[in-house]
């Protein structure tokens, strides 16, 4: 059972996710979870991995900052149900992929920060594409023997990206372990068991791209109890 975390679309008072992050459980042989954005957190024994989604930007008053002007839309009830869940996964060791979104709130919630707009960061690339999911824009290098290094087995990978916000400092426990070249951290992990964040899409990369599969693969394994 993998609980998979949903949004808001505020416009239509309607609790959403995208239908490739259920489409990717599936495949990889997992039961999603809908998790809905109720504000508080959600029962632990009723999922074995946690999937946190893309999504709107966490309030920043969880990295005790004001909000700045580049800061995009905030969901509080999403926000309070995240923190909350990463929270106590990460104390009851429950495996968890945070995509997007989900890096960020899996950084915040171990007491790490964002830049609230990478474009007041100089020399960084584009981070929001223009062009289509599949698409890979830019590319990322992956710490050799990490978490991450083990699933893909490369050291170099070309990702979608779509966010202008990412990690800063870093939270207890986490480590950053995939970069793209202008510095921003691509990808997170813990130094014990499945703790495993992302800040590309790879549920949008299918079935275009395929080389990111076993991200999720690796998400199912571990909630079976099996090691990585
Ligand atoms: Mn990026």
């Amino acid at each position: 059972m993998i609980g998979i975390t949903a949004g808001v679309d505020e416009k239509y008072e309607r609790c959403q996710i995208p239908l490739a992050y259920i489409d990717a459980v599936r495949r990889a042989g997992g039961v999603p979870l809908l998790i809905p954005p109720t504000g508080e957190g959600f029962p632990p024994e009723l999922f074995d991995g946690l999937l946190l989604t893309g999504g709107v930007d966490l309030d920043p008053a969880y990295y005790r900052e004001e909000p700045r002007p580049g800061l995009g839309a905030i969901c509080p009830d999403r926000d309070g149900t995240e923190i909350e869940l990463v929270r106590v996964a990460l104390e009851r060791g429950t495996p968890l992929l945070a995509i997007c979104r989900g890096v960020q709130v899996l950084n915040v919630a171990a007491g790490g920060d964002l830049y609230q707009d990478l474009s007041s960061r100089r020399g960084a690339l584009k981070h929001y594409q223009d062009a289509p999911g599949w698409h890979a824009s830019h590319g990322v290098a992956i710490e050799r023997d990490s978490l991450l290094w083990r699933i893909l087995r490369t050291e170099a990978a070309r990702v979608n990206s779509f966010h202008h916000q990412s990690v800063r400092l870093l939270g207890a426990g986490l480590v950053a372990t995939a970069y793209s070249p202008d510095g921003v951290v691509e990808a997170l992990e813990g130094r014990r068991g499945f703790v495993l964040g992302v800040q590309w899409h790879p549920e949008r990369m299918w079935p275009r791209c395929q080389e990111f599969e076993p991200l999720f693969g690796a998400l199912v394994a571990a909630a079976g109890g099996g090691e990585i």
